[in-house]
């Protein structure tokens, strides 16, 4: 096992750090590029004079614009003091920890710049970085990451992982209901399939095969009928149509259903109403510790496809965002390439908006995938087959969120989108974007420049995309780099699990401990019911009261907290009855005390851990922070079960 000490001394240069012990690298990078920046205003146009006089300052409105302008500032800087502390190993709750410094400098330095990555015109230099980001991305799942090539990959920046996942479900829509639109434009000589249903149950390949061959007798058309024919197909596609009267046009076919985990982010709902289907359309799929119920998904699968029911996507949850669990995406592919050929065609997305920089643990520096053994001989228990065997599947998943914003240790306003293969997106341009391109990279590059005309959004920022970039080129998106970074997250976390045994048995005279869920990834649970308490409600109002004190409080100062922690519930119909009746024994509560539909008695409450923090070991005190919060809890058990009594 490489200990963890081997990666000791690069993390010490990533980060401000938890004393910003790095507080002079940073500054002295802040002050060159604002210097760096200042010189190329002068450098414009040297021969224009300055516009603000140098007596300027001495007028009183300027002077009482300055002092209110300070005022102001003096009173946020103050606020913020109040600010949840993500940088300080003691914080062990969210998705967040401290910033990598590559990317906190590149965002200082290209804010006064000002990039809108909308188009090349407003950002001829950050638009470019933002589809490199993207094949950065691409090449870290494993996805065809050469834009010579046809078929290579394409992502975007968005503002989180919730557009992201929503720019999944626009373009598996786009997809899905291209051929049924191409039927009714009726273009000659082009191959159809034979009616809707067919066409709207193609595979994600199919389509784009057939958005191709459309693409390709399109070209071969003179310009006055290429015009005239994309307009007839432009009229029949459900972005024009709307869904109202798409499918009354189509009456064969009806809106498709998305199934997700059960344990899905809360994104997967304000998607589904976003794009117009509606929650609905939204099945959730049940679970097994956690992780999607591949056994009842293809149930569901072959009673949707006897029913004649089309489906849009299934999604696959790569470190799910309460328990950081990791779905058997593997399972998912595979049953997605056999429904196809049953005539069920559906694109499979994976929502890795936490889990996805753990790739690099599995990415050589060649691209590669790494084996099995070479990852888990680094770590104790991790990976879990499963897990490896999800990481390998990934390059045959159709499309992927991925926070840079999250285990990407970046300032917030950066999620990503990545699609397979880039040629879907012309499904998504505003503009008619039929012209056929030679696989050139340098066509992929100009094509892509015109950003917005793909994204969700309009207008967004030059200098989140830098950011991201930079920080990609100073830690590479594999084992040897960024993986280290990774790396350090799940040996923390294999530590706190560890710990967290031991620690249940030294407690055991006051309070039982479990550990519900057997951790993927970097996220660990733990449940606390107090010795001689049988009540769900008790317990959920002791594991609260605990919780009072690991929550940002903005009435009382920060520094009376000593750690951060978060909490999530356990709900049966979520869990199960099997699995919740496991978990009800083991923390000795009474089953008959879990009343469906009693707030405080449907579920239970547990503390929930994000081991993000690169310095949970300080090894240059000795200090293991991990040490130090079971000691906490050990104190805080005891004093709230004494004061019970
Ligand atoms: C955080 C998260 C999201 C949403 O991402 P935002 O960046 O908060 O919009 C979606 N899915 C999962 C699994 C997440 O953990």
């Amino acid at each position: 096992m490489l200990p963890i000490a081997h990666d000791r001394h690069l993390l010490d240069a990533c980060f401000l750090g938890p004393y910003a012990e790095n507080d002079a690298m940073l500054e002295k990078l802040v002050v060159e590029f604002l210097r760096d920046h200042v010189y190329w205003r002068r450098n414009f146009h040297p021969e224009d004079p300055p516009a603000i006089s140098t007596r300027a300052a001495l007028h009183p409105d300027y002077q009482e614009f300055e002092s209110r302008m300070r005022r102001e500032l003096h009173q946020l800087s103050a606020a913020l003091k109040r600010s949840v502390p993500f940088h300080s190993p003691r914080y062990l709750g969210h998705m967040v920890s401290d910033l990598l410094l590559p990317g906190l400098a590149a965002q200082m330095l290209a804010l006064p710049y000002n990039p809108n990555n909308v188009s090349e015109d407003a950002a001829p230099v950050t638009v470019d970085m933002e589809v490199q980001v993207g094949l950065q991305l691409a090449r870290m799942v494993g996805y065809q990451d050469d834009p010579a090539q046809p078929g290579c990959a394409f992502g975007h920046l968005t503002s989180g992982g919730t557009l992201a996942n929503y720019q999944a479900l626009r373009l598996a829509l786009s997809l899905k209901a291209f051929a049924p639109a191409l039927r009714a434009a009726r273009p000659p000589d082009i191959e159809l399939p034979d009616d809707d249903r067919i066409g709207f149950n193609l595979a994600p390949a199919e389509c784009i095969a057939l958005l191709l061959r459309w693409q390709q007798w399109l070209t071969a058309q003179s310009a006055p009928d290429r015009s005239r024919w994309q307009d007839r197909l432009d009229a029949q596609r459900i972005e024009h149509r709307g869904l109202v009267d798409f499918f009354a046009q189509h009456p064969d076919i009806s809106p498709p259903k998305v199934l997700a985990p059960i344990t899905a982010h809360y994104s997967w709902s304000k998607g589904l109403k976003l794009l117009g289907l509606g929650r609905q359309q939204l099945e959730l799929v049940e679970q097994k510790n956690m992780r999607l119920d591949v056994e009842r998904l293809e149930e569901r699968l072959e009673a949707l496809r006897r029913a004649q029911q089309p489906v849009l996507m299934a999604v696959a949850v790569l470190g799910t965002t309460e328990y950081g669990s990791i779905d058997p995406l593997q399972d998912l592919i595979t049953a997605r390439n056999r429904f196809a050929q049953r005539g069920l065609g559906f694109s499979v997305h994976v929502d890795a908006a936490w889990g996805g920089y753990l790739a690099t643990v599995f990415r050589a520096e060649n691209g590669q995938l790494r084996t099995f053994d070479e990852v888990r001989a680094e770590f104790e228990n991790f990976p879990a087959p499963h897990v490896h065997a999800a990481f390998s599947a990934l390059a045959d998943s159709d499309s992927i969120t991925i926070d840079p914003h999250k285990m990407g240790y970046l300032p917030y306003g950066s999620g990503a989108f990545v699609c397979r293969d880039h040629r879907a997106m012309a499904l998504l341009a505003e503009r008619a974007d039929y012209v056929f391109h030679e696989p050139v990279a340098e066509n992929y590059l100009r094509r892509y420049r015109s950003l917005g005309q793909f994204i969700p959004e309009g207008s967004k920022s030059g200098a989140a995309a830098a950011a991201v970039y930079v920080t990609h080129k100073v830690l590479p998106l594999d084992h040897r780099n960024f993986g280290r970074l990774a790396r350090q997250t799940l040996l923390s976390a294999e530590q706190f699990h560890t710990r967290a045994l031991c620690f249940a048995r030294e407690v055991a005279d006051v309070v039982t401990v479990v550990i519900p869920i057997e951790p993927d990834s970097n996220l660990v649970c733990l449940a606390f019911n107090p010795v001689g308490n049988a009540s769900v409600a008790r317990m959920n109002a002791f594991v609260r009261q605990l919780h009072e004190e690991l929550r940002c409080d903005p009435r009382q100062p920060l520094q009376l907290k000593e750690f951060f922690g978060s909490s999530t519930t356990l709900r049966p119909e979520i869990v199960g009855t099997d699995e919740t009746t496991r978990l009800l024994t083991s923390l000795r509560l009474d089953p008959a005390s879990l009343i469906a539909g009693e707030v405080n008695s449907d579920r239970l409450t547990i503390l929930r851990h994000t081991l993000m923090n690169p310095f949970l070991t300080d090894h240059e005190n000795g200090i293991s922070y991990i040490g130090l919060y079971f000691e906490f809890l050990a104190r805080r058990l005891r004093a709230l079960t004494a004061a019970a009594k």
